[in-house]
């Protein structure tokens, strides 16, 4: 080995090893800390704050609060770790990144059972859609590590130094890995902070990157409130922050940096049209219409929580809808039948009741399903308005609830019209027969991401991200590569 190699090496032991994790065995611990150079340290404020289960309002653990002295420390880790991890070859990086990928999966029960109990998605969510795409995220990265020259052909790709990376409650572990993946793959290191809310599978992935042996320093994965995301964006050793969050927050980072060195990716809000054409496989896009509104309770930037029905379907539409509402199964998370879980947390039930409020205010005629609801913990029933119109505030802003707001258009350019009339660009549904109408749609929608005839499908491969004020910059696919380096 040249003097100039870094010290960086496999270990062989975990190389070796057979992966014996005991995946029936669930071990949440009573108290965390911060995760800084390869090892959990006490919080420089000695405090600690609790996460509880939203579904039964029960305390789960104890969780360290940063502060700046906190996120400068572990800043600093990141920059040390840097100097080797650029270094190191894009085939190494690729092997640590495959090692994440693999414990993922190995460890995939305890993973989801931990983001049920902390977020209250239902268990179904959690294991068949949010830890396997995280592995995926994974897996997919890893194999662009040694390929970024084929990737971005005479661009001279080089990563761009520390990340700092907020991520929101409504996929804690999948966003922490559509964040990590990328900026490892490009030779970043990073700091990340999951939301107050939803801090524990973030913990459990510093635990699992711990275990495979990740170089000390590459990751870094610190829990505070809003103040600590704060200090992270301002310190004054990052290279580049990705924010996914709020419209307000998105705009309070983009002011704070503006004038500094840092690359941004803002991942924001969103309130999207699923558009129901007369020619659409009916039963099908109702399913859709459930799926883009309820899953996960709603809590998701891309739901389709506008609904334009073409009138001469509506009657029939809505009939469909109502009568799947009620079959709907609301209730505890951690039954495999849930189909809609807690609300992620009582501050997030009083904002979505008082847009309820709202709606009824406004005129809109609500409809909820009469599905009953446990005492405990914080559920709200799957809920619809008809006679919503585009002036209406339950049209306009994102709820992020279980709420749905419908309207019925007749020509295609109205409804184009009435779909991008919103401050919102970032995701959209199309239903119908004829490929030409998904073709003229997909072309003059105003969102990043269009489905048709199926809605919420997510995939590594395909870059996500918004317009107007659902933020700029991409994630997943090669553009989400790009965006953690310097071309
Ligand atoms: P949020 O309140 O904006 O919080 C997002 C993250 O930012 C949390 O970790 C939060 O910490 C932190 N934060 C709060 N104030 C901050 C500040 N001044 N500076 C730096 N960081 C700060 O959003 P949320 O309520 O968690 O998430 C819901 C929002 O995320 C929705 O609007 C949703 O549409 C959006 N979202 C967008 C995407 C996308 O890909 N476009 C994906 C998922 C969610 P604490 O929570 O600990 O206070
Ligand atoms: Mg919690």
């Amino acid at each position: 080995m040249s003097k100039k190699e870094p010290k960086l090496k496999f270990n062989a032991a975990w190389e070796l090893a057979p992966a014996p994790e005991d995946t029936k065995h669930i071990s949440i611990k009573k108290q965390y800390d911060l995760f800084i150079n390869g090892e959990f340290v006490k919080p420089n404020s000695k405090k600690y704050f609790a996460t509880y289960n939203p579904a039964t309002e029960e305390k789960i653990a104890e969780v360290a609060d940063a502060d700046e002295r906190d996120v400068d420390k572990a800043v600093k880790a990141a920059r040390v770790a840097f100097n080797s991890w650029s270094k190191l070859s894009g085939a190494e990086r690729g092997k640590y990144i495959y090692r994440i990928a693999r414990l993922m999966q190995e460890r995939a029960r305890e993973f989801a059972v931990i983001e049920t109990m902390d977020g209250g998605k239902p268990i179904r969510e959690s294991r068949d859609i949010d830890v396997p795409l995280a592995a995926n995220h994974f897996f997919y990265y890893a194999g662009w590590a040694d390929k970024l020259e084929y990737a971005f052909p005479n661009r001279n790709p080089k990563p761009l130094g520390v990340a700092g990376q907020i991520i929101p409650w409504n996929f804690p572990l999948l966003m922490a890995a559509w964040k990590i993946a990328p900026a490892l793959a490009a030779g970043n290191t990073v700091v990340l902070k999951p939301a107050e809310t939803t801090p524990l599978t973030a913990l459990k992935l510093a635990e699992l990157i711990r275990d495979s042996g990740l170089p000390k320093g590459v990751v870094n994965i610190i829990t505070g409130a809003g103040k600590t995301g704060a200090a992270i964006v301002n310190h004054p050793d990052i290279n580049k922050i990705a924010f996914t969050g709020s419209t307000d927050v998105g705009k309070l980072i983009q002011k704070s940096i503006a004038g500094s060195n840092k690359k941004l990716t803002l991942e924001l809000g969103g309130k999207a049209a699923n558009i129901i054409f007369e020619d659409a496989p009916l039963d099908q896009a109702v399913e859709g219409i459930i799926n883009g509104i309820f899953f996960n309770q709603g809590h998701v930037c891309c739901a389709g929580s506008r609904l334009f029905i073409q009138e001469s379907v509506a009657d029939v539409v809505i009939r469909k809808l109502k009568d799947r509402m009620e079959t709907l199964r609301v209730g505890d998370p951690m039954d495999k039948n849930t189909d809609v879980g807690a609300i992620n947390s009582k501050e997030q039930l009083m904002k979505i009741s008082e847009y309820i409020k709202i709606g009824k205010n406004e005129g809109a005629e609500m409809y909820q399903s009469s599905c009953s609801i446990p005492k405990k913990g914080y559920f709200c029933k799957p809920t619809l308005f008809l006679n919503t119109s585009q002036s209406h505030r339950i049209v306009q802003e994102e709820i992020f609830g279980p709420v749905l707001a419908i309207q019925t258009f007749r020509t295609i350019e109205e409804v184009i019209e009435k779909a991008n009339n919103i401050p919102y660009g970032l995701s959209a549904g199309v239903w119908t027969d004829k490929g030409s109408k998904i073709f003229n749609l997909t072309t003059k929608l105003r969102a990043g991401v269009v489905w048709a005839n199926t809605y919420n499908k997510f995939d590594p491969t395909s870059p996500f991200g918004g317009y107007k004020e659902s933020g700029f910059g991409r994630e997943g696919g090669l553009h989400g590569l790009a965006a953690y380096l310097e071309l």
